[in-house]
């Protein structure tokens, strides 16, 4: 037995945080956990503020299509739906409280000592957290670990400007009142996307500014052009080329000047234009662990710092932002610290097949190399491409349409590039991932037996 408190002491209980807690606890280490937000806000960004209540919105917004479509199937709506805003904050709070006491229930049970506050990293081997006393007034309590793991995941970035004081983040959104009836959404990203889809499909009057010539840079040319028309069309008006000057409260709403003196007026404006790692307070400069240009913290490839009792994993690497990367990094620092499962071998994490969706409507799934990345990396590949319109479509009323492509390596025949641009394109997408990272080529996916009628049999009928 180690002459300190804890073998591993994890300071943050999102989803890299808890995961390595729990499973470090399961390999018989003495493991605890602070939360800044206590025990009911855990889960981090993911189960409270991110995926779990941003797709439960999604499905939300899913609906207004769903109603409209379903006329062409010989549904007669007595009345046009209405939209209650309240009744789906209160059922997400709802399921988000009873995340929470998974989580907490899921610690308690691998018997991780879970802390409530703010921790600070005062040495190699100490940590004190922030607490508050027994009569409620600001405490502090201090531990030695043989270990920390800081997962402290990030937090939403907005840029300076005048008026700044106005705009929310994806933080607020979920809780805003009233339902902006006017949304106006910065940025090209992920959470850009995925929001202004949401409100759009909500019924809210939608504009989308982003600073540069498309949407989501970074993923395949053809897909980022294709979601945009796609969203387009879904009524999201979208600006391109477009940046905020300065915010100001009127009477009439917030006044937005854009570049080229355009205004637009809106309910609420959402940045949604990156995030940084949580790293302030933690103590890092003191102790002399290295940081990249935005803070993050550099480690290697078992998530270890420059000091070597201190480990960091997920958002606050500044890497591949996704719950799963998270995930799986934790996964490598448990094998590393307290060794594999029992006839496994330690796990690394590869960045290179990483399946990642949008949930915009249409959703994007994507794997692998984009055309324009694979050009460069492969030289000669060959692309295959299908565009239509889902079958559901041909009675829905609906002009969505899908699009497919593969990837290939020429000189290997492997597909190293899979995207969609389509309804459940991440429930689609998974499952080649798995195909891909195999390394399957374009030969075995022409001998795959397609899944009649689907979308996804496309994939694997491209000539
Ligand atoms: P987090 O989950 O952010 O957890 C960090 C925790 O540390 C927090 O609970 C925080 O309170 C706590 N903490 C911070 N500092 C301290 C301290 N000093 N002491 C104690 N506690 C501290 N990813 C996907 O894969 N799919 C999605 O659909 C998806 N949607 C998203 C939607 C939105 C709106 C956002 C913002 C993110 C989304 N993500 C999604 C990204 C995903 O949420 C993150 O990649 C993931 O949560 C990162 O996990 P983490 O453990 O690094 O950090
Ligand atoms: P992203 O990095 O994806 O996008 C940030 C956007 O903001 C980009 O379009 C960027 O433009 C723009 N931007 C950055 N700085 C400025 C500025 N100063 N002024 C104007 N625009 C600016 O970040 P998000 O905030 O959308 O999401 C963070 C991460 O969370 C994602 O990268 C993703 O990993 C994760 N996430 C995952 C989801 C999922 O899996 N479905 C959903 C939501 C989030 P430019 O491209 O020109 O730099």
């Amino acid at each position: 037995m180690s002459s300190f408190d804890f073998d591993l002491f994890v300071i943050g209980g999102g989803s890299g945080g808890v995961r390595a807690a729990r499973m470090a606890a399961g390999r018989g280490a003495r493991v605890a956990l602070a939360e800044t937000l206590g025990t009911d806000g855990l889960g981090g960004t993911c189960v409270n503020v991110g995926c779990i209540p941003k797709k439960l919105y999604s499905y939300a917004a899913h609906y207004h299509d769903a109603f409209e479509e379903s006329r062409g199937f010989g549904w007669e709506l007595d009345a046009a739906p209405t939209f209650n805003w309240s009744t789906l904050k209160a059922n997400r709070t709802k399921e988000i409280s009873r995340l929470n006491g998974v989580y907490a229930n899921l610690l308690r049970g691998a018997g991780v000592t879970v802390i409530n506050g703010f921790a600070r990293i005062d040495g190699p081997h100490a940590v004190t957290v922030a607490t508050l006393n027994a009569d409620g007034s600001p405490g502090h309590q201090s531990f030695t670990a043989a270990h920390i793991l800081i997962a402290t995941g990030g937090t939403p970035f907005v840029p300076h400007f005048t008026g700044r004081e106005h705009v929310i983040t994806s933080n607020e959104v979920f809780d805003l009142e009233p339902f902006p009836q006017r949304l106006l959404v910065v940025g090209g990203g992920y959470i850009a996307c995925e929001f202004a889809s949401i409100f759009n499909g909500l019924g809210a009057k939608v504009t989308q500014l982003y600073r540069g010539e498309q949407v989501l840079r970074g993923f395949d040319d053809e897909i980022r052009h294709f979601v945009a028309g796609e969203m387009v069309k879904a009524g999201v008006d979208l600006r391109l080329n477009a940046d905020v000057v300065d915010v100001r409260k009127t009477g009439e709403g917030l006044r937005v000047e854009c570049d080229g003196g355009n205004v637009v007026m809106a309910d609420a404006v959402l940045y949604a234009t990156g995030r940084k790692p949580n790293v302030q307070g933690l103590g890092l400069e003191a102790l002399g662990v290295a940081q990249g240009a935005q803070d993050e913290v550099i480690v290697n490839e078992h998530y270890r710092t420059n000091v070597p009792s201190i480990w960091a994993v997920g958002d606050v690497t500044n890497r591949v932002q996704l719950t799963p990367v998270a995930l799986g990094e934790a996964m490598v620092v448990v094998d590393q610290l307290f060794g594999p499962a029992a006839g496994k071998a330690p796990r690394s994490m590869g960045y290179e097949f990483i399946p990642t969706a949008v949930f915009t409507h249409p959703s994007i799934g994507t794997v692998g190399y984009s055309e324009a990345q694979a050009r460069e990396k492969f030289g000669a590949i060959t692309v295959f491409r299908s565009e239509f319109k889902a079958l559901k479509h041909t009675l829905s009323g609906s002009s969505e349409r899908t699009l497919m492509k593969l990837i290939v390596d020429t000189a290997s025949d492997r597909v190293v590039g899979l995207h969609m641009v389509g309804a459940e394109a991440g429930e689609i997408v998974q499952g080649f991932a798995v195909a891909m990272k195999a390394g399957a080529t374009k030969a075995v996916f022409d001998s795959t037996i397609g899944i009649h009628p689907t979308a996804a049999e496309e994939f694997v009928t491209m000539r």
